[in-house]
C-alpha cells in the first residue's frame, strides 16, 4: 500500500468513528494541488543533470499551506502528498492557522558539492516561485535540508520579487530572518506532549527521590528531530540508551551522553564511530533498535519503520512519532492490540510547525522575540493539543493518532462548511 493509501486509510478510520461528512472527506482526500517540475542543473563535470521535484499543496482553508521540503533518493508524488496532508492534520490540530504543502527533490544530497546542492535549490525556488510566498505557500526544512538551503531560497525569491522577502521560507538561522527556539521546536513540543502524556498516567513529575527506576529512553534517528529530542529528555533525567542513524546503531547499556553523541556525530558523520560516549557501548542495526526493551521509543527518521513484519517484536511502553508517517496502518493494529500507546506524528511533531508560523509572524511584525517568549507560546499550545486528543481519546474510545485525526477533521469541516456551505 502506498504512503498517501495509508493517510486516506487514517483519515477514513476517524472519518467512521466521528461520522464526519462524506463531502468533507472528499476534498481533504485530494491534495488542491500537485506541482512536478524539472530542474536542469550544470553539474561541476560540466555535465547537465536533470532533477525530479515535487510541491504538493494539499489544503489552505484554514490559512497559507505550509510544510517542509525533503531531499531524498526516495521522494516521490506519492510520499509528498501523504506528507502535505498530515500537515494539513497537523496544523489543525494545533489550532495555528496555516494549511498544508510538502515539497521534495528526488537526489541524495550527501553526493552532491556545495555548489551543485546550492545550484539544485535555486532552481527550484524558481520553478516553485509562481506557487510560494508568505501568504501562499511557506516551505521549510525537513530530512537532509537546512537553514542555510532556506537562506538560498529566500535569496532567489527576494531577487525575482526584487525586494527582501524574509517570510517565504521558515527554519532559517538568526542571521537571515530565524526564530529563536525554532531548530528545537519539534523536539521540544515532542518532550511538552511526553510530559502531559505522563502526566496524565500518573508519572509525571519524574521521580527525582529514586523511588521509580529512571525513564529509558531509545531513539530512531539523530538528526534535527532525534538529537534535540536525547538531548531534552537527558536533561529531564531520563536515561538515553540507545540513537541510531541511517547507517547503524549505538546501543549504551548504562545510558549515554547525547551531547557528546551530537558532537561525535558532526565530527564523524556516525553514531556508529561513537562508542565513547557512553557504558557498556555496542554497535546494533536500526531493527534491533526498534526491538530494544526501553520506556521511550522515540521515531524520528522516515516512515514505514514499523510494519507488520516487525510490529511484534517491540517491546517499548510508549512509541512517541517525531518522524511523519513512521508506522503502517498494520503495525497499528498490532500495537493497539499489545497495548503500547502511540503519540502520533500529527500531534506529537507538531512544535515544529507551530515555531514556524511564529517565525512567520515574526517576519511579517518585522520584530523578534525572546526565546522564553517562544517557548512560552508553544508550550500552552501544544497541552491544549494533548487536552483536546486526550479528551477525543476518551470520548470515541479510541487510539492517540484517532483522536488526532478527530480533532483535526472537526475543525477543518468547521472551516470548510462555513466558508463553502457543503
Ligand atoms: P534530518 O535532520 O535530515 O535527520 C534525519 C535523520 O534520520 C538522520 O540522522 C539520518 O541519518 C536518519 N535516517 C535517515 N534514513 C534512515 C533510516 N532508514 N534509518 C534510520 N535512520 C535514518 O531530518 P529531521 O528534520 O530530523 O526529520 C526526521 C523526521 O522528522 C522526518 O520524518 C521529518 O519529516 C520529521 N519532522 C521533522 C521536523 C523538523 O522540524 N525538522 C518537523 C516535523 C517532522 P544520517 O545522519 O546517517 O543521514
Amino acid at each position: 500500500m502506498s504512503l498517501f493509501e495509508n493517510t486516506l486509510k487514517q483519515i477514513r478510520k476517524a472519518s467512521l468513528l466521528m461520522n464526519l461528512s462524506s463531502n468533507v472527506e472528499a476534498v481533504l482526500s485530494n491534495p488542491e494541488r500537485t506541482i512536478e517540475v524539472s530542474l536542469p542543473v550544470v553539474m561541476d563535470d560540466g555535465k547537465l543533470r536533470i532533477f525530479q521535484a515535487f510541491r504538493v499543496q494539499h489544503n489552505s482553508i484554514r490559512g497559507p499551506y505550509k510544510g517542509g521540503i525533503r531531499y531524498h533518493p526516495q521522494v516521490d508524488m506519492d510520499e509528498v502528498k501523504a506528507l502535505s496532508t498530515w500537515m494539513t492534520m497537523k496544523c489543525a490540530v494545533v489550532g495555528i492557522p496555516l494549511g498544508g504543502a510538502k515539497g521534495g527533490i528526488v537526489m541524495d544530497p550527501k553526493e552532491l558539492s556545495p555548489r551543485e546542492l546550492e545550484a539544485v535549490t535555486r532552481e527550484y525556488a524558481r520553478a516553485m516561485t509562481p506557487f510560494i510566498g508568505p501568504e501562499m505557500d511557506i516551505p521549510a526544512p525537513d530530512v537532509y535540508t537546512n537553514s542555510q538551503i532556506m537562506a538560498w531560497i529566500a535569496d532567489e525569491y527576494s531577487k525575482i520579487k526584487g525586494h527582501n522577502v524574509l517570510g517565504v521560507v521558515t527554519g532559517k538561522a538568526i542571521e537571515t530572518g530565524g526564530s529563536l527556539g525554532r531548530d528545537t521546536a519539534t523536539s521540544q513540543g515532542g518532550v511538552y506532549i511526553i510530559e502531559e502524556y505522563l502526566k496524565s498516567v500518573g508519572k509525571w513529575p519524574l521521580d527525582s527521590a529514586g523511588l521509580r527506576p529512571v525513564m529509558t529512553v531509545a531513539v530512531q534517528g539523530f538528526g534535527n528531530a532525534g538529537s534535540h529530542v536525547a538531548r531534552l529528555l537527558s536533561e529531564l533525567g531520563m536515561k538515553v540508551i540507545a540513537i541510531s542513524d541511517s547507517k547503524s546503531a549505538l546501543h549504551c547499556e548504562d545510558g549515554m551522553d547525547p551531547s557528546a553523541a551530537i558532537a561525535c556525530k558532526v565530527e564523524k558523520g556516525q553514531v556508529g564511530e561513537c562508542t565513547p560516549v557512553g557504558a557498556k557501548c555496542d554497535i546494533i542495526t536500526n531493527e534491533q533498535l526498534l526491538a530494544l526493551p526501553c520506556d521511550l521509543l522515540i521515531l524520528s527518521a522516515m516512515e514505514n519503520q514499523i510494519r507488520a513484519d516487525n510490529a511484534e517484536n517491540i517491546q517499548a511502553k510508549i512509541i512517541v512519532e517525531l518522524a511523519n508517517g513512521p508506522i503502517t496502518p498494520e503495525a497499528d493494529e498490532i500495537l493497539a492490540r499489545k497495548g503500547i500507546p502511540v503519540i502520533p506524528d500529527i500531534l506529537a511533531n507538531a512544535g515544529g510547525v507551530t515555531v514556524s508560523y511564529f517565525e512567520l509572524v515574526q517576519n511579517q511584525m518585522n520584530y523578534y522575540w525572546s526565546l522564553d517568549e517562544v517557548l512560552g507560546r508553544l508550550k500552552p499550545i501544544m497541552q491544549g493539543a494533548w487536552r483536546d486528543v486526550k479528551a477525543n481519546a476518551d470520548k470515541f474510545a479510541c487510539t492517540y493518532r484517532e483522536a488526532a485525526f478527530i480533532t483535526a477533521l472537526r475543525r477543518l469541516e468547521a472551516a470548510i462548511t462555513m466558508r463553502r456551505g457543503r
